[in-house]
C-alpha cells in the first residue's frame, strides 16, 4: 500500500494530504530505502548526478528578530556580534572565486544597519567585481520595494525559509512576526523574478506529521526554485534549549518527499544534517538533495554565526572544505559541479547579470 502511494507520488507529483500523512505515519527503514531511491531517480531526470556548490558568506549576525530556536535572536546577549566590512566580503568572494565557486550566498540576521542604500552598495560592488557569478541574498523579511531594488542591483536569488507552514506553530516560535508576511515576501520575491528558496525545519518542539504535511502542501503550491530542509538543533541560549533533537531520519524522509513533489527544485544537503550525523550530507544527497554550501566566511565569523551549536567545519579553512566535500561527493558516486547551477527553468537568456 505505502509503496503504491510512493509510486503514485513519483508519477503525479501529488497525493491528497491524508495519503502524505499515511506515508509519514508508516515510514520504516525498508520503505525509506524505496522512497529515497525513487527521489534519487527523480532528481536524475532533471540534474543527473551533479551536485552544485554554493559559497556561503555569513556577513552579519546582528538580528532584530527573536525567533525562539535561533542563536542569533536579539534576546541572546551571550553571542559576540559582528558585521563584515565590504572589503572583508570581497576577500571571501575572491578566495571562493579562485577555488572555482560561481555562486555566492550572502546570509545574515535581520540587521537594520543594512538599510537599502548600504546593502545595495555592497551588492553592486560585489556584482561589478564578479559579474558572471550568481549572487544570492538571505537576509530575512524586507519590503517589496527593497527586494526590487536589490534585484535591480544585481541579486539573482533569495533564500527565505518559511520555517514551518503550520500557522499555530509559526506563531508560537516567532513573537512579533507572522506567517502571512513570510509568505508575502516569498510571493513578492518570485514575482520580481528572483530564483527563490523556501524551506523548513524538521523536529521543532510540538511539530506533528500534520504540520509537515502542511509544509509539503505549501511547497507544492509555491513551487520554489530552492528548498532548504534541515533538522532543528537546540541552542542552549534560546528558550528551546532543552528540546530533543535526533530527527535525521525524518529530515531525510522530508527531503525525499519534497523531491517527488517539487521535482526540479534545488535541494541543499544542509550543514545541520552534517552536524547531527557525520554522513548526514551524504545521506541527504542519496535521498534526493543536490546542493552543498561550503562556508567561505573567515574562521572568527563562522564561530560567531552560531544559529545552533557544534556546527561542523567552523575551524576549517575553505580550501580544506572544498577538497573534503569533493571527496565525500565522489565517494558516494556523484559529481561536483562548480558552475552557477541555475534552476532548471532559468537559462542564460532570461538571466540578468
Ligand atoms: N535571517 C535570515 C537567515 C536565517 S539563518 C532569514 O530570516 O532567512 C538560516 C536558517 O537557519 C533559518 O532560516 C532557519 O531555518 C535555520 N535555523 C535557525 N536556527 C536553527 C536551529 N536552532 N537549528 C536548525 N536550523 C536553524
Amino acid at each position: 500500500m505505502i509503496k503504491e502511494l510512493i509510486d503514485t507520488l513519483f508519477e503525479f507529483q501529488n497525493l491528497p494530504d491524508g495519503d502524505l500523512l499515511y506515508i509519514l505515519d508508516n515510514m520504516d527503514a525498508n520503505t525509506f530505502d524505496y522512497l529515497s531511491r525513487k527521489a534519487d531517480e527523480k532528481r536524475r531526470q532533471f540534474y543527473d548526478n551533479q551536485i552544485y556548490m554554493r559559497g556561503l558568506i555569513e556577513f552579519t549576525n546582528f538580528c532584530q528578530q527573536d525567533c525562539a530556536y535561533c542563536g542569533l535572536r536579539k534576546s541572546n546577549t551571550k553571542i559576540t556580534r559582528y558585521r563584515m566590512k565590504l572589503e572583508q566580503i570581497l576577500d571571501c568572494c575572491e578566495k571562493g572565486y579562485d577555488l572555482g565557486f560561481r555562486t555566492f550566498v550572502l546570509q545574515g540576521g535581520e540587521d537594520p544597519w543594512f538599510n537599502d542604500d548600504r546593502l545595495e552598495e555592497y551588492v553592486r560592488t560585489i556584482k561589478n567585481k564578479f559579474p558572471e557569478v550568481a549572487l544570492t541574498l538571505s537576509v530575512g523579511e524586507r519590503s517589496r520595494e527593497s527586494y526590487k531594488r536589490l534585484y535591480d542591483a544585481g541579486v539573482n536569488r533569495y533564500l527565505l525559509r518559511h520555517e514551518t507552514a503550520s500557522p499555530s506553530l509559526y506563531e508560537s516560535l516567532h513573537v512579533g512576526m507572522s506567517l502571512e508576511n513570510r509568505k508575502r515576501c516569498l510571493h513578492d520575491l518570485k514575482e520580481i523574478g528572483y530564483q527563490v528558496g523556501a524551506g523548513f525545519m524538521v523536529g521543532l518542539p510540538g511539530q506533528t506529521h500534520e504540520d509537515l504535511v502542511m509544509d509539503l502542501r505549501f511547497l507544492y503550491e509555491l513551487k520554489p526554485h530552492m528548498i532548504g530542509i534541515g533538522p532543528f538543533i537546540p541552542h542552549s541560549d534560546t528558550p528551546l534549549a532543552n528540546a530533543t533533537k535526533n530527527t535525521i531520519d525524518l529530515s531525510l524522509t522530508m527531503i525525499s518527499l519534497t523531491r517527488l513533489m517539487v521535482p526540479d527544485a534545488l535541494l541543499p544537503a544542509t550543514t545541520a544534517m552534517g552536524t547531527l550525523d557525520r554522513y548526514g550530507r551524504e545521506r541527504a544527497i542519496k535521498a534526493g538533495a543536490n546542493i552543498v554550501m561550503p562556508n567561505l566566511s573567515p574562521i572568527d565569523a563562522k564561530q560567531n554565526y552560531e544559529i545552533y551549536q557544534n556546527k561542523i567545519c567552523v575551524n576549517d579553512d575553505v580550501t580544506h572544505c572544498r577538497g573534503c566535500i569533493e571527496m565525500r561527493i565522489k565517494n558516494i558516486g556523484y559529481e561536483v559541479n562548480m558552475s552557477r547551477g541555475d534552476h532548471y527553468e532559468f537559462n542564460k537568456s532570461n538571466q540578468q547579470y
